[in-house]
């Protein structure tokens, strides 16, 4: 489905040349769900935005579904963290949803029909003659999901799209991108920084390094689904991951297989590899580090983690 290839870019020239992202090859399957966390700065929107053709890279290739990514391609849906920003404030929610869908052949009846069934889909279906500025942070988020999904998306991506609303509304809207993703089957890829959302959410985490930022490590979340806020993040194999994770993202070494979980309600099958197979760690401290959104297809769990060269 999506395959990024020895992706590079650079910022400017020169002596002021900044190495965002080096040399980044990944796959993300059909229907998976893959998290791209790493700390601040590290080139995670860098890599997003080349991914959704906003960005050329300064060297290697996106391809989807077999086709070079030069533009943003049709039918991929892209929701930012600013919500606030990219939602039109003149325009009612269903007007919002439904005004990609101007770029499709389809009649005004039968795109405002579609943005009120994604609408439907978040729960928004009494906010549609609103306007988003009557609406809380975590709604207008709902809505910038819901414009996404309109688009019947067959890649969606999301860079930080929970990281302005408070705790409670992170976790609702978590569930929902679940919610999404197990009815829909929608390929995601989310980039965080919060390792947490990262092990949550994922079928699979991918850890960058500091900058520039380079794959660390790729990590197969085999937590059961249906996920849910409390049961999952109480079982051991959650706090494994998430303190793995942790030590990928800080640069600290991946602990010894000894002390990791390998019965169920942990790790599932034993099979995760000796972690000298992850990319040796460059123990760099992690240092400091932002569109609307721009639109218009079950994961297959690998046992163990994928290390990086
Ligand atoms: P992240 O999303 O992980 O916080 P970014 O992709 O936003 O990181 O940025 C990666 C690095 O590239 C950072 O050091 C940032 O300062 C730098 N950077 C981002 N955008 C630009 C730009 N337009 N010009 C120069 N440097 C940039």
């Amino acid at each position: 489905m999506l395959k990024v290839i020895d992706l590079t870019r650079v910022y400017g020239q020169g002596a002021a040349a900044h190495l965002a992202i080096d040399n980044a090859s990944f796959t993300v399957a059909e229907g998976e769900l893959v998290t791209i966390v790493g700390p601040s700065g590290c080139g995670k929107s860098t890599l997003l935005r080349c991914i959704a053709g906003l960005m050329t890279p300064t060297s290697g290739q996106v391809v989807l579904n077999g086709n070079l990514v030069t533009q943003v391609p049709d039918r991929l849906a892209v929701v930012f963290q600013d919500y606030s920003r990219s939602l039109f404030p003149w325009l009612t929610v269903r007007e919002n949803v439904a005004l990609p869908l101007r770029r499709t052949q389809r009649k005004r009846h039968a795109r405002n029909q579609a943005a009120e069934s994604a609408l439907a889909a978040v729960g928004l279906t009494d906010a549609a003659p609103r306007y988003p500025w009557q609406l809380s942070g975590g709604m207008q988020q709902r809505v910038a999901i819901a414009r996404a999904l309109a688009c019947e998306p067959v890649l969606l991506l999301m860079d930080e799209p929970f990281g302005s609303v408070d705790a409670q509304t992170r976790e609702d809207l978590e569930d929902l991108l679940l919610l999404m993703r197990a009815e829909r089957g929608i390929t995601t890829l989310l980039v965080t920084h919060d390792i947490d959302e990262s092990v949550y959410t994922g079928d699979r985490v991918i850890v960058l390094t500091s900058t520039p930022g380079r794959i660390r490590a790729e990590i197969t979340v085999d937590l059961p689904q249906p996920r849910d806020q409390i049961s999952t993040k109480e079982l051991r194999a959650f706090s494994h991951l998430r303190a793995e994770v942790s030590r990928l993202v800080r640069g600290q070494p991946a602990a010894p297989a000894s002390q990791r979980a390998d019965e169920h309600g942990s790790f599932g099958p034993s099979a995760r590899p000796e972690p000298s197979g992850i990319v040796s760690p460059t123990p760099t401290p992690t240092p400091p580090s932002g569109a609307p959104s721009r639109t218009c297809s079950p994961p297959s769990p690998r046992p163990g983690q994928r290390p990086r060269a």
